[in-house]
Formats: structure tokens, C-alpha cells, sequence
């Protein structure tokens, strides 16, 4: 299968290709060429197939022309190994729970993914360094680093704004040492997305240094992520829902997952709409509502994995609609809440239905309370467990988060970052003194 540049401008490329490039040399993202629809007998099994099982499938038809089929069924099994479940919280919505992997977001799909493929595919290069570079506003960071530790001929560079990730999220990808390296940015989150898709561009850099990317532009991290919208779907199925009445709602800040979902449905799974929740961050949502995309700098928020100012993925969402406004309206619709409204979705939802929310999570389970219609069932993905974000939902719910053990153990590590301020000239010269 080849991949196209949704700008249109540079060659089709391999899977291979791809995922090594990250971002298209026009600046555009790739693609795939086709949309394989799954057949009805997929969809029958669907609500009896275990997670790695379905994942397995779903990654044959995507990659099966790329990845020898044994090691493609291997390494999504491996990528797929930590519980996903469907949550029920009200009478018609339900979690999903991203959370049960090493990194508790789930951000840990798509980079286990990521670093497993990498890694098959570097073991026919065996003296290929690749450079992956990830903005992070905290959960890309760590599930990168996470994902990719240890593996042979990557090594990994995590920038981030200083002081605007949580600790437990900071120490996630700074403690780590060996392959991965964490640079702390004087500024924004998109200072950090520029200073990155800056690396991409130049020359001199490209040219002495193989560099790639781990953000949801690299189509090894977002597109494994449709595996579990098939899951959710085929757990409502075993449940009995009207698979003609199914609502999905994304908390989103790239679109990275949103856009894995509206690919899931190209392949045949039956979601009636999408809801793209967003924080006051809420550059999709104006786009909806009056045709014009106006990106602008982000402001910070309690669900801070959102605050994106410029979604990188939107080029998909357009390229997907065939730029067509009506289109993405009519597939999609959005929702923008304030701190305030995040914080009483917490605290209420806590007292009334026994379910504590993380804050991104909260947007979105907000978004369907209010838009969801009697006859449809809501499913909203849960990206993130409460414990990555302690001090703000304790403060908000003031009830005790637990900390799972797995999170407690990075806390124990030594911090090791390097400073620097949101200057490309000073970003380059270390790469290079790398
Ligand atoms: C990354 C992240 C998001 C946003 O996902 P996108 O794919 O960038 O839209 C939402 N919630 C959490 C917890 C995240 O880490």
C-alpha cells in the first residue's frame, strides 16, 4: 500500500517510507492511498473477538501488504496487551478506558505500535540510526519514551514546556536515561510543535541526521489507534446496542484519535456521527460552525493533552471530507467547554454517578450529556486515568486519587533534562552535537 502527502506536492512513499519520514518533504501528512472496507464476517465476529485478536485483523488489512504476516499478528498482539474496557456510567453512555497501559493514556497504542514497526523494520538496516523528535504537552512524551525505550537504532528526543506538565506526566520521560533524552522548552507546547516540524524541514539537519516523528502526524502512531473504536463497537454489539444509533465523542487537541475514528468508520464500522470535543482551545469548533479555519495560540487549560492551537491532523480531516465543509458537518459535530464547566462535569458526574473523570475525559462525557439524542447510545473515550492529573481533580472532586503502582514507580526515578529556550538556531546545533 502507498502513502500520499495530503498537500499533494511530493511523491507517493512506502509504509516504510512513512513512518521513517514522519511528515511528508512538502510538509504534508500522509495517507493511505486506500481505505480497505472489512468484510460483514468481520463485523459478525466483532463482538466475540478479544482485542489483539480484532487488532490483528484490522492491522492485516492496513499494513498486511507491508509486514510479513507472522510478525504484522506478533507485534500488534505485543503492541496490544493491556486491557481496554467499555465502561458503563449512565443509562446510554459509556468510558472507554484508555488507561490500563504502561504510560495510563492512550497514547500507549499508537506508540507501542510505532516502536514495534520501527523496530521490524530496522532490523534490515542494522546500522540505521533513526532520531525521533515528540512535542509533548505531557502524554505523547511519555508513552513515546515508553514505547520506544531500549529499542535498537532509535533514539528518542522529548521536548516540552517547562512548568506546564504535570510531575507525574515530567517524570515519565525524564527519568527514563538510555535511549531517550527529555528537552525542557522555555514557552508553549506549540513552540515546542514548531521548534520539531522546524527539524523536519531543514536541510542540513535532514541531511546529516535521519529524523522521524512520534506525534500523531507519523501514520505508525495515529492510524493503530482505530483498533479500539472496532473494540468498542463490538463490545456495544455483544451488549445488544442499535448499531445504527452509535455516537462517538473525542476529547481532541491534535485530531490524531478523532481522525483514527473516521478511518475505522471509511472501513465499514458502523458509528453514526462523531463529536469532536474541545477545551477553550476550540479552533475546530469555530471551523464548524463558520467554515473558516483560524488557528491561534493556545491558551492553557485543566485538560492540557488538548490545548492545541494548530491540530496537525486537521489536513486529514479535510483531505478525508474532500475539503467539503457540509461533509465534515455533517459527520461531525463539536462542543467547546471552559476550566469551569470541565471542573462541574467532574465533581458531578462523581456525585451522581460514582465515575470519576480525568479532565479530558470530562469534555467529552460533557459533550454527550448534552447533545446525545434518546435513541443513541454515547461512547466516549477516556484518554487518560485521573491519577496523571492528582492535584487537579483532587481539587476539584476532594476526593483522594490513587496513584497505581506503575505510575508511582516513575516518580522514584532522577530527573536528567536539558534547557533550552524556544529557539530553532540553539535546537539544531544540539541535534547536532548529538
Ligand atoms: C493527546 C491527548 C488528547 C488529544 O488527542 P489528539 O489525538 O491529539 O486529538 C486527549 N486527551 C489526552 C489525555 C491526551 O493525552
Amino acid at each position: 500500500m502507498h502513502y500520499y502527502s495530503t498537500t499533494g506536492k511530493s511523491p507517493e512513499v512506502t509504509l516504510e517510507e512513512a513512518v521513517v519520514k514522519g511528515l511528508a518533504p512538502d510538509r504534508g501528512l500522509y495517507m493511505p492511498e486506500r481505505i480497505p472496507v472489512l468484510p460483514e464476517e468481520f463485523f459478525r465476529r466483532l463482538p466475540e473477538m478479544t482485542l489483539p485478536e480484532m487488532a490483528a485483523e484490522v492491522a492485516q488489512a492496513l499494513f498486511g501488504e507491508d509486514v510479513e504476516p507472522a510478525m504484522l499478528k506478533a507485534l500488534t498482539e505485543d503492541a496490544m496487551n493491556f486491557p481496554i474496557p467499555l465502561v458503563k456510567v449512565t443509562d446510554n453512555i459509556y468510558s472507554l478506558e484508555l488507561f490500563h497501559g504502561p504510560t495510563l493514556a492512550f497514547k500507549d497504542v499508537g506508540a507501542r505500535f510505532m516502536a514495534r514497526l520501527l523496530g521490524y523494520f530496522n532490523r534490515e538496516n542494522k546500522d540505521r540510526l533513526v532520531n525521533v523528535l515528540v512535542a509533548t504537552s505531557g502524554d505523547t512524551g511519555s508513552a513515546v519514551a515508553n514505547g520506544f525505550l531500549g529499542v535498537e537504532g532509535v533514539r528518542v528526543f522529548v521536548l516540552y514546556p517547562k512548568g506546564k506538565v504535570s510531575p507525574i506526566q515530567e517524570s515519565q520521560f525524564t527519568t527514563l536515561g538510555r535511549n531517550i533524552e527529555a528537552i525542557e522548552i522555555d514557552g508553549t507546547f506549540d513552540d515546542c510543535q514548531a521548534l520539531v516540524k522546524q527539524a523536519f524541514l531543514d536541510t542540513e539537519l535532514n541531511e546529516k541526521m535521519m529524523l522521524t516523528s512520534a506525534n500523531s502526524i507519523n501514520v505508525a502512531r495515529f492510524l493503530p489507534q482505530m483498533f479500539y473504536y472496532f473494540y468498542a463497537v463490538g463490545q456495544l454489539m455483544a451488549a445488544g446496542a442499535d448499531t445504527n444509533e452509535i455516537v462517538v465523542c473525542v476529547p481532541s487537541g491534535n485530531f490524531g484519535n478523532i481522525t483514527a475514528g473516521l478511518i475505522a468508520k471509511r472501513m465499514g464500522l458502523p458509528v453514526k456521527r462523531f463529536i469532536a470535543a474541545n477545551n477553550a482551545n476550540d479552533i475546530f469548533f469555530q471551523y464548524l460552525k463558520t467554515g473558516e479555519y483560524s488557528p491561534r495560540p493556545s491558551v492553557q487549560t485543566i485538560a492540557n493533552a488538548m490545548d492545541v492551537g494548530d491540530p496537525s491532523n486537521f489536513a486529514r480531516v479535510l483531505d478525508l471530507y474532500g475539503h467539503s465543509h457540509d461533509a465534515i458537518t455533517a459527520g461531525i459535530s463539536g462542543c467547546t467547554y471552559t476550566d469551569r464547566e470541565i471542573a462541574e462535569t467532574m465533581k458531578s458526574t462523581l456525585e451522581k454517578d460514582g465515575y470519576m473523570l480525568d479532565p479530558h475525559g470530562a469534555v467529552a462525557f460533557r459533550a454527550l450529556e448534552e447533545q446525545l439524542r434518546p435513541e443513541e447510545t454515547g461512547i466516549f473515550l477516556e484518554t487518560a486515568h485521573p491519577a496523571k492529573f492528582k492535584e487537579t481533580v483532587e481539587g476539584i472532586t476532594g476526593k483522594e486519587v490513587e496513584i497505581p503502582a506503575r505510575l508511582a514507580e516513575f516518580m522514584k526515578g532522577e530527573k536528567k533534562s536539558v534547557e533550552m529556550a524556544p529557539d530553532f538556531t540553539a535546537f539544531k546545533q544540539f541535534l547536532l552535537s548529538r
